[in-house]
């Protein structure tokens, strides 16, 4: 059975990076902890403890995505859950549009395998973004009463749905702990509100499910950095372009982070691989800066605010330049009556 070492704990509040089995060692220096993606995360993970990696680490199956998904009536793997430490989650299957009794199966199960199992819910957008069904899903979430790690399917990025967001601050407030999985800076927004953790994605892939592909090419995603003052991922070739047309803006693209060093952050598109530490250092900041006031909520808002004011100073010169849709989505999306607001 899982064992209990203090040291695998997930305390509340916990950024985590999403990576492959690949990216794990790297990932692993600058997270606050890791979710390991794919078959092979159990192994990764048992390896990274025998090496003395205290942090937590969840493993994440992710027989959920791709075109030979695993449906969520499916059964469990009993090798997945108990050859794990600390938290464990759940080998789910895909919880398509109305799969209720999908999404019980998932819930139920993970009651009966007690403390230490979070249900993973691998859910169509429509459970959060759609009233009635976000009805359903609540109602059973707070019956299960068990924790819940959520990922949201998308071609793009399902948190820039106002209503998406509308929906996870619902679920957040139910009372029961909640790990956002697949994420990208909605992950910090996810934490200042009560979400026990979130995860990060390394690379696009890792950001969100992508829906069944018909076909047609894939097309490999540009390398892009964090930008604190934006709230943003902006490519790096976007970044180079935007650093020598506006030179009277270099307070935006001179970055103090370790890596950095001080550099304008074109500098990363001909060092790409360096994008990722350095994103992930300042998402890190960003994170213990946000969630060190009372009003954490609030304190997101305010940021994405600031970031869309920004967004759009800089399409005056930059005219492609595209302001992401979670800003808005987070700046409009309803808010719970539990979580207050001005
Ligand atoms: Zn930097």
């Amino acid at each position: 059975m899982p064992g209990a070492l203090v040291s695998l704990v997930l305390v509340d509040g916990t950024l985590l990076v999403q990576c492959t089995v690949k990216d794990a060692d790297q990932a692993a220096e600058l997270a606050g902890g890791l979710v390991i993606s794919g078959p092979r995360a159990v192994t990764k993970a048992q390896e990274l403890r025998a090496r003395g990696y205290e942090r937590p680490v969840l493993c994440d199956a992710q027989l959920y995505a791709g075109n030979h998904r695993k449906p969520a009536r499916a059964a469990f793997d009993r090798t997945w859950l108990l050859c794990q430490q600390g938290r464990v989650l759940t080998d789910s299957g895909y919880v398509a549009k109305l799969d209720i009794r999908g999404l019980q199966t998932i819930l139920h199960r993970t009651m009966r395998l007690g403390p230490g199992f979070i249900a993973t819910l691998p859910l169509h957008a429509d459970w959060l973004k759609v009233q009635q069904d976000r009805e359903i899903l609540l109602h059973e979430v707070a019956f299960a009463e068990v924790p819940i790690a959520v990922a949201l399917e998308h071609a793009a990025d399902p948190l820039g749905v106002r209503a998406v967001v509308t929906g996870l601050l619902e679920l957040l407030s139910v009372g029961v702990p909640v790990v956002l999985l697949r994420s990208d800076v909605s992950a910090l927004g996810a934490l200042c509100h009560g979400a026990m953790a979130a995860a990060v994605g390394t690379t696009t892939g890792l950001r969100h499910i992508y829906p069944v592909s018909t076909g047609g090419g894939f097309h490999r995603p540009a390398v892009a950095a964090f930008s604190p003052h934006f709230l943003s991922y902006v490519s790096v070739d976007k970044l180079a372009a935007a650093v020598q047309l506006t030179p009277d803006l270099s307070h935006l693209w001179e970055c103090e982070c370790t890596t950095c060093n001080g550099r304008t952050l074109d500098w990363l598109a001909t060092a790409p691989s360096v994008a990722f530490r350095h994103s992930l250092e300042l998402m890190g900041l960003l994170r213990d800066q946000l969630l060190s006031v009372p009003e954490r909520a609030l304190a997101w808002r305010e940021r994405c605010n600031m970031a869309a004011a920004l967004h759009t100073e800089i399409q005056a010169e930059l005219p492609d330049w595209r302001t992401p849709p979670f800003l808005n989505a987070w700046r409009y999306a309803s808010t719970p009556s539990s979580i207050n607001l001005p």
